[in-house]
Protein backbone atom coordinates (compact mmCIF):
# COMPACT_ATOMS: atom_id res chain seq x y z
CA UNK A 1 0.00 0.00 0.00
CA UNK A 2 1.32 3.76 -1.06
CA UNK A 3 0.39 6.66 1.70
CA UNK A 4 1.37 9.83 0.53
CA UNK A 5 1.36 12.42 3.60
CA UNK A 6 1.17 16.17 2.67
CA UNK A 7 1.81 18.93 4.98
CA UNK A 8 0.04 22.02 2.74
CA UNK A 9 0.81 25.08 4.35
CA UNK A 10 0.46 28.88 3.49
CA UNK A 11 3.92 29.06 1.34
CA UNK A 12 4.84 25.32 1.51
CA UNK A 13 3.65 21.87 0.51
CA UNK A 14 5.75 19.04 2.58
CA UNK A 15 4.83 15.79 1.26
CA UNK A 16 6.67 11.96 1.82
CA UNK A 17 5.71 9.13 0.14
CA UNK A 18 5.37 5.37 2.06
CA UNK A 19 5.43 2.55 0.79
CA UNK A 20 3.86 0.13 3.52
CA UNK A 21 4.63 -3.83 3.18
CA UNK A 22 4.26 -6.38 6.12
CA UNK A 23 3.69 -3.25 8.85
CA UNK A 24 6.50 -1.74 7.84
CA UNK A 25 6.85 1.60 6.33
CA UNK A 26 9.33 2.54 4.45
CA UNK A 27 10.13 6.04 2.75
CA UNK A 28 10.40 5.87 -1.34
CA UNK A 29 10.19 9.77 -1.85
CA UNK A 30 10.06 13.05 -0.09
CA UNK A 31 10.78 16.91 -0.24
CA UNK A 32 8.86 20.27 -0.21
CA UNK A 33 7.71 23.24 -2.72
CA UNK A 34 8.80 26.01 -0.90
CA UNK A 35 8.64 30.00 -1.59
CA UNK A 36 4.68 29.24 -3.01
CA UNK A 37 3.84 31.76 -5.85
CA UNK A 38 6.72 33.66 -4.86
CA UNK A 39 10.01 34.37 -6.70
CA UNK A 40 12.72 32.01 -6.39
CA UNK A 41 10.04 29.04 -5.56
CA UNK A 42 11.35 25.91 -5.61
CA UNK A 43 10.62 21.67 -6.00
CA UNK A 44 12.75 19.34 -3.69
CA UNK A 45 12.84 16.15 -4.51
CA UNK A 46 14.57 13.28 -2.68
CA UNK A 47 13.95 9.20 -4.02
CA UNK A 48 15.36 6.35 -2.52
CA UNK A 49 16.98 4.49 -4.86
CA UNK A 50 18.42 0.74 -3.77
CA UNK A 51 19.51 1.81 -0.56
CA UNK A 52 20.22 5.09 -2.09
CA UNK A 53 19.04 8.65 -1.78
CA UNK A 54 19.21 11.21 -4.59
CA UNK A 55 18.13 14.42 -4.31
CA UNK A 56 17.07 16.87 -6.99
CA UNK A 57 16.15 20.61 -6.13
CA UNK A 58 14.23 22.19 -9.41
CA UNK A 59 13.93 25.74 -9.38
CA UNK A 60 11.13 26.30 -11.35
CA UNK A 61 8.02 28.89 -10.68
CA UNK A 62 5.35 27.22 -9.06
CA UNK A 63 2.21 29.33 -9.19
CA UNK A 64 -0.24 28.06 -6.21
CA UNK A 65 -1.11 25.18 -4.35
CA UNK A 66 -3.06 23.86 -7.83
CA UNK A 67 0.34 23.83 -9.27
CA UNK A 68 2.57 22.91 -6.61
CA UNK A 69 0.66 19.33 -6.25
CA UNK A 70 0.40 18.41 -10.08
CA UNK A 71 3.99 19.13 -10.27
CA UNK A 72 4.73 16.89 -7.17
CA UNK A 73 2.71 14.51 -8.89
CA UNK A 74 4.07 14.35 -12.27
CA UNK A 75 7.70 14.28 -10.55
CA UNK A 76 6.31 10.80 -8.58
CA UNK A 77 5.25 9.29 -11.85
CA UNK A 78 7.68 10.55 -14.52
CA UNK A 79 8.96 7.57 -16.25
CA UNK A 80 12.90 8.11 -15.40
CA UNK A 81 12.68 9.71 -12.12
CA UNK A 82 9.30 9.03 -11.08
CA UNK A 83 8.38 6.37 -8.26
CA UNK A 84 5.08 5.32 -8.48
CA UNK A 85 3.20 3.87 -11.75
CA UNK A 86 0.91 6.43 -12.32
CA UNK A 87 -0.89 8.55 -10.13
CA UNK A 88 -3.87 5.60 -9.40
CA UNK A 89 -1.01 3.20 -7.78
CA UNK A 90 -1.30 5.48 -4.38
CA UNK A 91 -3.69 4.15 -2.08
CA UNK A 92 -4.41 7.01 -0.03
CA UNK A 93 -3.39 10.59 0.98
CA UNK A 94 -3.10 11.45 4.58
CA UNK A 95 -3.36 15.41 5.01
CA UNK A 96 -1.86 17.13 8.46
CA UNK A 97 -4.54 19.69 9.13
CA UNK A 98 -4.10 21.80 12.49
CA UNK A 99 -7.24 22.86 13.80
CA UNK A 100 -10.25 19.82 14.35
CA UNK A 101 -11.83 21.91 16.90
CA UNK A 102 -13.87 19.95 19.12
CA UNK A 103 -15.36 18.12 16.37
CA UNK A 104 -12.32 16.58 15.85
CA UNK A 105 -10.61 13.37 18.36
CA UNK A 106 -9.24 11.25 16.10
CA UNK A 107 -8.43 11.00 12.51
CA UNK A 108 -11.13 11.06 9.46
CA UNK A 109 -11.79 10.14 6.06
CA UNK A 110 -12.40 13.00 4.55
CA UNK A 111 -15.89 13.28 3.18
CA UNK A 112 -17.72 16.89 2.23
CA UNK A 113 -19.48 16.59 5.78
CA UNK A 114 -15.41 16.39 7.24
CA UNK A 115 -14.63 19.29 4.41
CA UNK A 116 -17.55 21.54 5.86
CA UNK A 117 -16.26 21.35 9.23
CA UNK A 118 -12.57 21.98 8.61
CA UNK A 119 -14.13 25.18 6.77
CA UNK A 120 -16.42 26.32 9.74
CA UNK A 121 -12.62 26.44 11.82
CA UNK A 122 -11.32 28.66 9.54
CA UNK A 123 -11.86 31.50 12.03
CA UNK A 124 -10.02 29.53 14.97
CA UNK A 125 -6.96 28.98 12.82
CA UNK A 126 -6.83 31.66 10.07
CA UNK A 127 -3.34 31.14 9.08
CA UNK A 128 -3.22 27.09 8.96
CA UNK A 129 -6.56 25.38 7.90
CA UNK A 130 -7.23 27.56 4.94
CA UNK A 131 -4.32 26.66 3.42
CA UNK A 132 -4.73 22.69 4.88
CA UNK A 133 -8.00 22.66 3.03
CA UNK A 134 -6.81 24.17 -0.42
CA UNK A 135 -4.12 20.83 -0.36
CA UNK A 136 -7.53 18.69 0.01
CA UNK A 137 -9.27 20.53 -2.65
CA UNK A 138 -6.68 20.28 -4.86
CA UNK A 139 -5.64 16.71 -4.38
CA UNK A 140 -9.26 15.59 -5.51
CA UNK A 141 -8.51 17.25 -8.63
CA UNK A 142 -4.83 15.68 -8.97
CA UNK A 143 -5.26 12.53 -7.53
CA UNK A 144 -9.03 11.74 -8.42
CA UNK A 145 -10.94 8.82 -6.61
CA UNK A 146 -7.97 8.38 -4.22
CA UNK A 147 -9.34 8.38 -0.17
CA UNK A 148 -8.22 10.85 1.72
CA UNK A 149 -7.97 11.37 5.35
CA UNK A 150 -7.29 14.29 7.77
CA UNK A 151 -5.06 14.04 10.89
CA UNK A 152 -5.82 16.77 13.60
CA UNK A 153 -2.53 18.31 15.14
CA UNK A 154 -5.63 19.04 18.37
CA UNK A 155 -7.49 15.30 18.70
CA UNK A 156 -5.06 14.04 21.17
CA UNK A 157 -5.57 16.72 23.53
CA UNK A 158 -9.19 16.05 23.14
CA UNK A 159 -9.27 13.59 26.29
CA UNK A 160 -8.34 17.22 28.38
CA UNK A 161 -10.57 17.97 30.92
CA UNK A 162 -12.81 20.98 30.62
CA UNK A 163 -11.08 22.22 34.27
CA UNK A 164 -8.44 22.27 32.12
CA UNK A 165 -9.29 23.50 29.10
CA UNK A 166 -11.77 26.09 29.87
CA UNK A 167 -10.39 29.77 30.71
CA UNK A 168 -12.26 32.17 33.27
CA UNK A 169 -14.18 34.13 31.00
CA UNK A 170 -18.15 34.49 30.72
CA UNK A 171 -19.33 31.35 29.63
CA UNK A 172 -20.56 32.63 26.43
CA UNK A 173 -17.20 33.27 25.10
CA UNK A 174 -17.11 29.45 25.03
CA UNK A 175 -20.40 28.43 24.29
CA UNK A 176 -21.17 31.37 21.64
CA UNK A 177 -17.27 31.52 20.11
CA UNK A 178 -15.77 28.69 21.21
CA UNK A 179 -13.13 30.04 23.56
CA UNK A 180 -10.99 27.61 25.41
CA UNK A 181 -8.02 25.82 25.13
CA UNK A 182 -7.43 22.70 22.37
CA UNK A 183 -3.48 22.55 22.31
CA UNK A 184 -1.43 21.68 19.08
CA UNK A 185 1.54 19.81 18.27
CA UNK A 186 -1.18 16.58 19.24
CA UNK A 187 0.73 14.21 16.20
CA UNK A 188 3.68 14.05 17.70
CA UNK A 189 2.98 14.40 21.45
CA UNK A 190 0.82 10.98 20.55
CA UNK A 191 3.55 9.74 18.80
CA UNK A 192 6.56 9.80 21.30
CA UNK A 193 3.90 8.68 23.62
CA UNK A 194 3.36 5.26 22.24
CA UNK A 195 6.79 5.06 21.82
CA UNK A 196 7.93 5.79 25.43
CA UNK A 197 4.88 3.55 26.60
CA UNK A 198 6.53 0.37 24.42
CA UNK A 199 9.97 1.25 25.55
CA UNK A 200 9.32 1.51 29.20
CA UNK A 201 6.13 -1.01 29.07
CA UNK A 202 2.84 0.75 30.44
CA UNK A 203 3.38 -0.15 33.65
CA UNK A 204 6.61 2.02 34.06
CA UNK A 205 4.83 4.97 31.95
CA UNK A 206 1.33 5.95 33.45
CA UNK A 207 2.29 9.42 34.32
CA UNK A 208 4.29 11.01 31.39
CA UNK A 209 5.14 14.91 30.39
CA UNK A 210 6.25 14.82 26.75
CA UNK A 211 8.49 17.70 26.01
CA UNK A 212 8.22 18.78 22.24
CA UNK A 213 11.08 21.57 21.41
CA UNK A 214 11.33 22.52 18.23
CA UNK A 215 11.15 25.90 16.42
CA UNK A 216 7.26 25.79 18.10
CA UNK A 217 7.32 24.18 21.48
CA UNK A 218 4.60 22.61 23.89
CA UNK A 219 4.50 20.15 26.77
CA UNK A 220 1.58 17.41 27.46
CA UNK A 221 1.24 15.70 30.80
CA UNK A 222 -0.11 12.35 29.92
CA UNK A 223 -1.54 9.89 31.98
CA UNK A 224 -2.82 5.98 31.64
CA UNK A 225 -1.96 7.18 27.57
CA UNK A 226 -4.41 9.94 27.56
CA UNK A 227 -3.86 13.41 27.19
CA UNK A 228 -4.65 15.29 30.77
CA UNK A 229 -3.55 18.64 29.85
CA UNK A 230 -1.16 20.67 27.27
CA UNK A 231 0.79 23.89 27.55
CA UNK A 232 -0.61 25.48 24.27
CA UNK A 233 -3.99 26.87 24.49
CA UNK A 234 -6.61 28.37 22.40
CA UNK A 235 -3.83 28.98 19.75
CA UNK A 236 -0.15 27.76 19.28
CA UNK A 237 0.92 31.33 20.82
CA UNK A 238 0.39 29.62 24.57
CA UNK A 239 2.94 28.07 26.81
CA UNK A 240 6.63 27.86 26.36
CA UNK A 241 9.00 30.75 25.11
CA UNK A 242 9.59 29.23 21.27
CA UNK A 243 11.86 30.74 18.75
CA UNK A 244 9.56 33.85 17.74
CA UNK A 245 6.73 33.21 19.89
CA UNK A 246 5.91 34.69 23.30
CA UNK A 247 4.33 31.67 25.24
CA UNK A 248 2.38 32.48 28.05
CA UNK A 249 1.86 36.43 28.62
CA UNK A 250 -0.57 38.44 31.18
CA UNK A 251 -3.30 39.45 29.00
CA UNK A 252 -3.64 42.43 29.14
CA UNK A 253 -0.17 42.93 27.53
CA UNK A 254 -1.34 43.72 23.95
CA UNK A 255 -4.37 45.28 25.53
CA UNK A 256 -2.10 47.81 26.96
CA UNK A 257 0.00 48.37 23.79
CA UNK A 258 -2.88 49.18 21.89
CA UNK A 259 -3.94 51.06 23.76
CA UNK A 260 -1.34 53.23 24.62
CA UNK A 261 1.57 52.67 22.49
CA UNK A 262 -0.36 53.08 18.45
CA UNK A 263 0.06 49.75 18.01
CA UNK A 264 -2.89 48.02 16.16
CA UNK A 265 -4.11 44.82 16.93
CA UNK A 266 -2.66 43.04 13.72
CA UNK A 267 0.93 44.53 14.95
CA UNK A 268 0.52 42.81 18.54
CA UNK A 269 -0.33 40.17 16.46
CA UNK A 270 2.22 40.01 14.24
CA UNK A 271 4.93 40.78 17.26
CA UNK A 272 3.57 38.24 19.80
CA UNK A 273 4.21 35.76 17.22
CA UNK A 274 6.87 36.62 15.06
CA UNK A 275 9.56 38.73 16.58
CA UNK A 276 8.82 37.57 20.41
CA UNK A 277 10.47 34.50 22.11
CA UNK A 278 13.86 33.68 21.98
CA UNK A 279 14.18 35.57 19.32
CA UNK A 280 12.92 38.97 20.97
CA UNK A 281 14.82 38.33 24.28
CA UNK A 282 18.35 37.81 22.76
CA UNK A 283 17.91 38.11 18.67
CA UNK A 284 18.50 34.68 17.43
CA UNK A 285 15.53 32.23 16.77
CA UNK A 286 17.68 29.29 16.74
CA UNK A 287 19.11 27.56 19.82
CA UNK A 288 22.24 26.53 18.39
CA UNK A 289 23.30 30.17 18.06
CA UNK A 290 22.01 31.39 21.22
CA UNK A 291 24.15 28.49 22.54
CA UNK A 292 27.21 29.07 21.12
CA UNK A 293 26.89 33.03 22.23
CA UNK A 294 25.55 31.89 25.43
CA UNK A 295 29.40 29.97 25.54
CA UNK A 296 31.13 33.10 24.70
CA UNK A 297 29.42 35.41 27.75
CA UNK A 298 26.65 36.90 25.21
CA UNK A 299 23.98 38.33 28.40
CA UNK A 300 21.10 38.40 26.06
CA UNK A 301 21.66 35.44 24.76
CA UNK A 302 22.25 33.42 28.52
CA UNK A 303 19.10 35.43 29.32
CA UNK A 304 17.01 33.92 26.54
CA UNK A 305 18.08 30.20 27.52
CA UNK A 306 17.41 30.91 31.54
CA UNK A 307 14.01 32.77 30.41
CA UNK A 308 13.61 29.08 28.15
CA UNK A 309 14.49 26.56 30.61
CA UNK A 310 12.78 28.50 33.54
CA UNK A 311 9.08 28.22 32.10
CA UNK A 312 9.84 24.47 31.00
CA UNK A 313 10.44 23.44 34.66
CA UNK A 314 7.52 26.24 35.71
CA UNK A 315 5.54 23.46 33.53
CA UNK A 316 7.14 20.51 34.77
CA UNK A 317 5.96 21.47 38.32
CA UNK A 318 2.58 22.45 36.84
CA UNK A 319 1.92 19.12 35.22
CA UNK A 320 3.93 16.74 37.74
CA UNK A 321 0.87 18.29 40.16
CA UNK A 322 -1.95 18.04 38.43
CA UNK A 323 -0.79 14.55 37.82
CA UNK A 324 0.09 13.63 41.36
CA UNK A 325 3.20 12.45 40.21
CA UNK A 326 5.53 11.56 37.36
CA UNK A 327 7.48 8.23 36.16
CA UNK A 328 8.64 9.66 33.07
CA UNK A 329 9.99 12.59 31.26
CA UNK A 330 10.28 12.61 27.13
CA UNK A 331 12.09 14.86 25.17
CA UNK A 332 11.46 15.46 20.95
CA UNK A 333 11.50 17.83 18.38
CA UNK A 334 14.55 19.62 17.25
CA UNK A 335 16.42 20.90 20.52
CA UNK A 336 14.71 18.39 22.53
CA UNK A 337 16.31 15.51 20.78
CA UNK A 338 19.81 17.14 19.61
CA UNK A 339 20.68 19.65 22.50
CA UNK A 340 22.18 17.70 25.44
CA UNK A 341 22.84 21.49 27.27
CA UNK A 342 19.43 22.50 26.81
CA UNK A 343 18.79 19.35 28.82
CA UNK A 344 21.25 19.43 31.28
CA UNK A 345 19.54 23.48 32.00
CA UNK A 346 16.45 21.54 32.19
CA UNK A 347 16.85 19.06 34.73
CA UNK A 348 19.56 21.04 36.77
CA UNK A 349 18.04 21.33 40.41
CA UNK A 350 15.09 19.36 40.27
CA UNK A 351 16.70 16.96 42.38
CA UNK A 352 13.33 17.70 44.60
CA UNK A 353 11.17 15.97 41.99
CA UNK A 354 14.05 12.37 41.46
CA UNK A 355 14.69 14.10 37.95
CA UNK A 356 18.59 12.82 37.18
CA UNK A 357 20.12 12.98 34.25
CA UNK A 358 23.20 10.71 33.34
CA UNK A 359 26.21 13.00 31.98
CA UNK A 360 27.40 10.45 29.41
CA UNK A 361 23.77 8.96 28.31
CA UNK A 362 22.90 12.25 28.20
CA UNK A 363 25.65 13.47 25.60
CA UNK A 364 25.76 10.78 23.82
CA UNK A 365 24.13 10.79 19.97
CA UNK A 366 21.87 8.67 18.83
CA UNK A 367 18.59 8.09 16.13
CA UNK A 368 16.89 5.86 18.35
CA UNK A 369 14.59 5.77 21.62
CA UNK A 370 16.79 6.39 24.42
CA UNK A 371 17.20 6.59 28.51
CA UNK A 372 19.73 8.91 29.52
CA UNK A 373 18.73 9.36 33.09
CA UNK A 374 21.00 8.11 36.01
CA UNK A 375 20.73 4.97 38.14
CA UNK A 376 19.60 6.78 40.76
CA UNK A 377 16.69 9.25 38.97
CA UNK A 378 13.52 8.34 40.21
CA UNK A 379 11.92 9.27 37.36
CA UNK A 380 12.60 7.98 33.38
CA UNK A 381 14.06 10.52 31.18
CA UNK A 382 14.07 9.62 27.58
CA UNK A 383 14.94 10.98 23.88
CA UNK A 384 12.13 9.91 21.59
CA UNK A 385 12.57 11.17 18.21
CA UNK A 386 9.25 12.10 16.80
CA UNK A 387 8.11 11.86 13.35
CA UNK A 388 4.95 13.10 12.48
CA UNK A 389 5.09 12.38 8.80
CA UNK A 390 4.77 8.58 9.53
CA UNK A 391 2.50 8.72 12.73
CA UNK A 392 -0.13 10.76 10.11
CA UNK A 393 1.09 7.89 7.52
CA UNK A 394 0.06 5.27 10.28
CA UNK A 395 -3.23 7.11 11.11
CA UNK A 396 -4.41 7.22 7.52
CA UNK A 397 -3.33 3.59 7.12
CA UNK A 398 -5.01 2.60 10.59
CA UNK A 399 -8.44 3.92 8.88
CA UNK A 400 -8.14 2.95 6.03
CA UNK A 401 -7.77 -1.06 7.54
CA UNK A 402 -10.85 0.11 9.97
P1 LIG B 1 10.15 22.82 13.64
O1 LIG B 1 9.24 23.26 14.75
O2 LIG B 1 10.38 23.86 12.60
O3 LIG B 1 9.81 21.44 13.07
P2 LIG B 1 12.54 21.52 14.68
O4 LIG B 1 11.89 20.44 15.46
O5 LIG B 1 13.29 21.14 13.46
O6 LIG B 1 11.55 22.71 14.35
O7 LIG B 1 13.53 22.29 15.67
C1 LIG B 1 14.25 23.41 15.28
C2 LIG B 1 15.09 23.88 16.44
O8 LIG B 1 15.97 22.82 16.85
C3 LIG B 1 15.97 25.10 16.13
O9 LIG B 1 15.89 26.03 17.18
C4 LIG B 1 17.35 24.49 16.09
O10 LIG B 1 18.33 25.40 16.48
C5 LIG B 1 17.24 23.39 17.11
N1 LIG B 1 18.33 22.42 16.99
C6 LIG B 1 18.56 21.54 16.00
N2 LIG B 1 19.73 20.87 16.23
C7 LIG B 1 20.25 21.38 17.38
C8 LIG B 1 21.43 21.12 18.15
N3 LIG B 1 22.30 20.22 17.78
N4 LIG B 1 21.61 21.84 19.27
C9 LIG B 1 20.71 22.78 19.65
N5 LIG B 1 19.59 23.07 18.99
C10 LIG B 1 19.36 22.37 17.87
Amino acid sequence: MKILVLNSGSSSIKYKLFDIYNSSFDVLAEGMVDRLGQEGSVLKYDRRVEDNIISEKLEREIKDHRDGLKQISDLLIDPKIGVLESSEDLNAIGHRIVHGGEKFSGQMVIDQEVKNQIKSLFDLAPLHNPPNYTGIEVCEEVFPGIPQVGVFDTAFHQTIPEVAYRYAIPESWYTDHHIRAYGFHGTSHRYVTEKAREFLGNANSKKIITLHLGNGASMAAIKDGQCVDTSMGFSPLAGLIMGTRSGDLDPSVPIYMINNHNLSAGEVDKILNKESGLYGIGGDSDMRDLEQRMKKGDKSASLAINMYTYRIKQYIGNFTAIMNGLDTLVFTAGVGENSDFIRKEICRNLDYFGIELDKNLNSNRSEMVRKINSENSKINILIVPTNEELAIAQRTYDVLER
